[in-house]
Order: C-alpha cells, then structure tokens, then sequence
C-alpha cells in the first residue's frame, strides 16, 4: 500500500495518522452535534499526541478554506453550468450545504492538516 492510500485511509476513516488503528475524534459520527469536534488527546492504540502544540490545528483553517473552496466551485460548475440555475439559487444553495457539511469540512480539514505531518508506521512490521 502507497503512502496516499494510507494517508487517505486515515481521512476518510478517522483513525490516527501514524498507526491507522485508534480514532482521531472520540466519535465517529460527525453529525453528533455535541461531539463533532471533540479530538481524543493522544492515540488510544499508538499513543501518538495528537494535540501536538498550542495553535497546530490552525493550518487546518486554511485546508478547510480550500475544501470550501473547491467545493464552491464544483457546486456552481454543476449548478450553474450544467442546469443553468441562476447566482440567486446558487448562493442559497451553497449556504445551506456550507452549513450541513460543516462538520465533514470541519474533520476532513483537521485530519488532512495531521497527515501532512504525521507518516504512517506500521507497528506490526518493528
Ligand atoms: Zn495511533
């Protein structure tokens, strides 16, 4: 397995960067509203720290600011292109799929901003 697969293994999965066994967030529902945002400090299986330094997190802000970006752009391709909806419609559109997919932008930008840094080991092979 290259490292891609690996790194995209543990985006789309929710599991740690350096083992691809314990959980990021405590919980792997983005949609329990109460915990989307809640990170575990240190990986259960690894003990990896996954709350690195003060302030890490805030590179992910600028990951989350290109998600939604390209997001917007392939929103008004499809809408405004495609099926030719007007900038009103579209605008609407975006706002409200901004606001449901908050909480995937949210992880998918936290855990994207970790695997930059973070290179998989597998502990099975030491
Ligand atoms: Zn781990």
């Amino acid at each position: 397995m290259s490292h891609i697969q690996s790194a995209l293994f543990s985006i789309a999965k929710n599991k740690c960067p350096r083992c691809h066994e314990g959980n990021f967030f405590e919980n792997n529902n983005p949609y329990v509203l109460s915990q989307f945002d809640k990170m575990n400090k240190r990986c259960p299986v690894c003990n990896e720290d996954f709350e690195r330094e003060t302030g890490y997190y805030y590179g992910a802000m600028f990951v989350s600011y290109a998600l939604t970006v390209v997001f917007g752009i392939s929103v008004f391709l499809i809408m405004c292109v495609l099926f030719d909806f007007d900038a009103v419609t579209f605008i609407i559109a975006f706002a409200i799929l901004q606001i449901l997919l908050m909480p995937l932008f949210y992880r998918t930008s936290r855990l994207l901003w970790i695997n930059l840094f973070v290179r998989f080991r597998n502990s099975k092979l030491n």
